[in-house]
Parts: structure tokens; sequence; C-alpha cells
């Protein structure tokens, strides 16, 4: 049987100018203080893109990806529904934005991989990081300080 698996009770308190802790109890136990919660959603979206790049290069053809795309989200409370982000509105605000589109139609800007992780960082509530996988080996990381 699951530690879990009882009664447990979630609550959040302050103590002096420390930020919020969430504490799960059991039977009246304290088992488990965080202070962040975080949330990863990883999309795998097919587009097409091309680069505009100082130099002679392949990418400036239009070719496609199979782009595997990894959010993550932190927040130190939760919001009304008990989430950092709902995985559906990041889906929402990302896959249904790119997937099966040519990226240069819908993106103001070259879209490299580097750039499309800092514009979906910038449009996802609470995103602080996002790896954008062009190819295997071939991974793009933009991090809010
Ligand atoms: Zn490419």
């Amino acid at each position: 049987m699951s530690i879990f698996s009882g009664k447990i009770n979630a609550f959040a308190y302050r103590i002096g100018k420390s930020p919020y802790l969430c504490t799960l109890q059991h039977d009246n136990i304290a088992i488990y203080n965080i202070n962040m919660y975080t949330v990863i959603k990883r999309l795998e979206i097919s587009a097409a893109h091309q680069l505009s790049l100082s130099y002679p290069s392949k990418c400036s053809n239009l070719h496609g990806h199979n782009w595997i795309i990894t959010i993550h989200c932190r927040s130190k409370e939760l919001n009304e529904d008990g989430m950092v982000t709902d995985f559906s509105l990041i889906k929402q605000l990302v896959k249904e934005e790119l997937d099966h589109k040519n990226l240069n139609d819908i993106l103001p800007f070259n879209p490299t991989a580097e750039n499309i992780a800092c514009w979906i960082c910038e449009r996802v509530p609470n995103c602080f990081k996002v790896e954008v996988q062009e190819s295997e080996g071939n991974t793009a990381i933009y991090e809010k300080d």
C-alpha cells in the first residue's frame, strides 16, 4: 500500500519571509515539504522551416523536422485549479500553433531552434525553460535568468 493511499491534507503557510511551503500530511505526520512546483510538457511537432543565414547552408532550403519540444513551467503557488500551468493550455499555445505548419509563415523571426525556444518561453504562462530538439543530437535550450 502506498504511503499516499490514505487521506492526504495539503496546506500552505508562511514562516517569516520564507516563500510558501506546502506540507503533505499522512495521518498527521508531515512526510514531504516542497516550496516549488514544476510541470514539464513534452510535445512532438512536425513542421517545416528555412533559415536565413549569413553563410551558405543547406538549412536555407525549405525542409522539415519532427521537433521534440520540452516545456518547463514552475510556480511557488498553484492556481485556483491546483495547477502551475494546465498541460492542455501548453499544448494549445504551442502544438496547435506550430504543428504541420511552415514556421516561416507564422513566426515573425528567423525560425532557428533557439528563437523558437525563446518564443515558446515568452508565450506559455510560468514557463522558465524550453528545449527544442530539431533532430537527434541537435537541441537548443532557452532559459530565463
Ligand atoms: Zn532545420
